[in-house]
Parts: C-alpha cells; sequence; structure tokens
C-alpha cells in the first residue's frame, strides 16, 4: 500500500478514514484533542475515544462523536 501523500510505502493506516500514510506525512491525534478542547467538550475524557497516539492521514477531517 502506498502513501495518500507520495510514493512511499506506508506505514500507518488513518484510524479515522483507512487512508495509508507513510511515516513522514503521518500525524497524530493531536488535531482531534485540539478540535474537542475548542469545542469546550469537558467530558471528553470519558467518552472512550483514544486519540493521543491515534494514526491520522491529515486530509479527513474526523467528527468528535459522544457516546453518550
Ligand atoms: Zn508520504
Ligand atoms: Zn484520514
Amino acid at each position: 500500500m502506498k502513501c495518500i501523500h507520495c510514493e512511499e510505502e506506508a506505514q500507518a493506516v488513518c484510524q479515522f478514514c483507512g487512508r495509508a500514510v507513510c511515516k513522514k506525512h503521518l500525524s497524530t491525534g493531536r488535531f482531534v484533542s485540539g478540535f474537542t478542547s475548542v469545542g469546550g467538550v469537558l467530558s471528553f475524557t470519558n467518552n472512550g475515544v483514544s486519540v493521543d497516539d491515534a494514526v491520522w492521514c491529515g486530509l479527513c477531517h474526523p467528527e468528535y462523536r459522544r457516546t453518550v
């Protein structure tokens, strides 16, 4: 499988959309945690969404979903 950003061999798969990304273009869940804090969702940590090291392709826009 090839990276969606370049022609490198993919190292991981986006947890949100399933796209393949190489090490160089791999992003992490920082985007998501920042997104949710901006939204002021205080119950974030209780919703079981582990995003600290989640693989993110950098292209898709994962939506925060409440489980409660
Ligand atoms: Zn790449
Ligand atoms: Zn993605």
